[in-house]
């Protein structure tokens, strides 16, 4: 039902968008996101002029500098590879895995996208090959405050699975990423942890299926197997549990790259809550159902957090990991796996309903590389990083100092060799919130024949 009323809206916003003006860079109709761009800058600038300086910071924004202090943490710093003072200590176990996944290409990306926030250290434990001697594994999970589970395949000794109980009803944290809710279909405590499970033979008698309808959590008896997914196409994830500090001052609904949605999914479902599900659209072999995506389960004292989310191709390259919105819950559900609680920052160009983002490192680009980007930007090209940089500059503190940096950013590619097109889309920015400052660069612009149309509506914006 949202995805239709989505699709209506979009309709709706085709009809507003014929009344609109020409866009003066493409000569065409100005797109949704343009749209949406130009708002986001009109409003900003709004806000920019009007801005009046706050001499006592938020407690909220106070307690993160107090926090960030007492750890000597940056929420989101290049990546260290060894994070040595980091706060969270996590082991990931793999080892084996069913033929539709690899953990070789997994678990490498998400030790990368623990580490990459500075606040991570990650250690990883590795199980025998399948039919080996397992009774050698066993891993100190107490040592931890995490465990990532990137695992499908035989059965750990009885003594590491009571380990593993007894630490996560003491109060551990555990991450469950995709086909690791494959895993175990036998063990019932780890059913219990993950709440809901898929394929290995799991049926009506491991479980209720667990789904979203009418704004409730439906649990049904239905006899059928359980786990299911249609083809990979992009998903639209949708928060249902606003307060959670997993999802708290995420966008209410983002879009998620082509991966598996995972759907049909059954177990106990205990101390389940469910924070985000995703339509599985019957048209490309989905469920018909609104299924759980993203799901907390309090286990004893331990916490889990369980992502459906996470299959990889192949050899990759691995979109599905890449996306900003599997980057960022993952990062948070850990944290919040670990501790109960979420510190970490959310980046301004996490998306929203209007198109995923790929992160190919794993974070957003630093402004420098950003800009980099930008330079190249040839009409057609993906609208991306000239999103980014809006977004970045919409959800800065927009003080007149950071005003005036992401200004000169501007001038500065007006005077490269950047192309023609990202120096008219600078111009346009420009023209809706540049100061006098950049006038001297827009009038030297009105000599090269494919800017100069732009250049003078942006200088006529700014003298008006
Ligand atoms: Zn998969």
């Amino acid at each position: 039902m949202k995805i239709k009323n989505i699709l209506d809206n979009s309709k709706s916003w085709v009809t507003i968008m014929s009344l609109l003006p020409l866009n003066p860079l493409k000569g065409t109709f100005i797109t949704k996101k343009e749209r949406m761009m130009i708002g986001a800058v009109a409003s900003f600038r709004g806000l920019g002029v009007k801005i009046i300086r706050k001499s006592i910071i938020s407690v909220t924004t106070f307690l993160l500098i107090l926090t960030l202090f007492l750890t000597g943490c940056n929420p989101n710093p290049n990546s260290s590879s060894l994070n040595k003072n980091a706060r969270i200590k996590a082991l990931i176990v793999n080892g084996q895995m069913n033929a539709s996944h690899d953990y070789t290409q997994t678990t490498p990306i998400v030790k990368k996208i623990l580490e990459i926030t500075g606040i991570f250290r990650v250690d990883i434990a590795t199980t025998p090959k399948k039919g080996g001697d397992m009774s050698t594994f066993k891993p100190k999970f107490s040592d931890y405050d995490v465990i990532v589970i990137d695992y499908d395949g035989d059965e750990w000794p009885e003594e590491t699975k009571a380990s593993f109980v007894d630490y996560m009803k003491k109060g551990g944290g555990m991450l469950v990423v995709h086909s690791s809710d494959n895993a175990f279909p036998n063990w019932a405590a780890y059913n219990e942890m993950i709440g809901l499970g898929g394929w290995n033979g799991r049926n009506e008698k491991d479980g209720q299926y667990v789904y979203w309808e009418k704004g409730e959590i439906v649990r049904n008896d239905t006899i059928g197997s359980a786990g299911h997914h249609g083809k990979q196409v992009p998903v639209l994830v949708e928060t249902r549990d606003f307060e959670h500090p997993i999802l708290k001052g995420l966008p209410t609904s983002w879009m998620h790259a082509p991966d598996e949605l995972y759907g049909n999914l059954r177990g106990p479902g205990k101390n389940m809550d469910i924070l985000a599900t995703a339509f599985s659209d019957t048209e490309t072999g989905g469920t018909g159902k609104n299924e759980p995506v993203l799901f907390t389960i309090k286990y004893g004292e331990g916490r889990v957090f369980h992502t459906v989310f996470g299959h990889v191709n192949g050899k990759g390259p691995h979109e599905q990991m890449q996306c900003a919105g599997f980057i960022v819950t993952l990062q948070r559900g850990a944290e919040w796996a670990a501790t109960g609680e979420v510190l970490q920052a959310i980046p301004a160009e996490f998306p929203n309903f209007t198109g995923y983002t790929i992160w190919p490192n794993y974070q957003p680009l630093s402004l420098e590389d950003l800009v980099k980007a930008i330079k190249k930007y040839e009409l057609g090209d993906s609208e991306e990083n000239l999103t980014a940089l809006t977004l970045r500059i919409r959800k800065s503190d927009q003080s007149p100092e950071t005003l005036d940096k992401y200004e000169k950013v501007m001038i500065g590619i007006l005077e490269s060799n950047a192309t023609d097109d990202a120096k008219k889309y600078i111009c346009r920015q420009l023209g809706l919130w540049g100061t006098e400052k950049c006038i001297p660069a827009l009038e030297k612009l009105k000599s090269n024949k494919n800017c100069s149309e732009l250049a003078e509506f942006a200088l006529e914006q700014i003298q008006n």
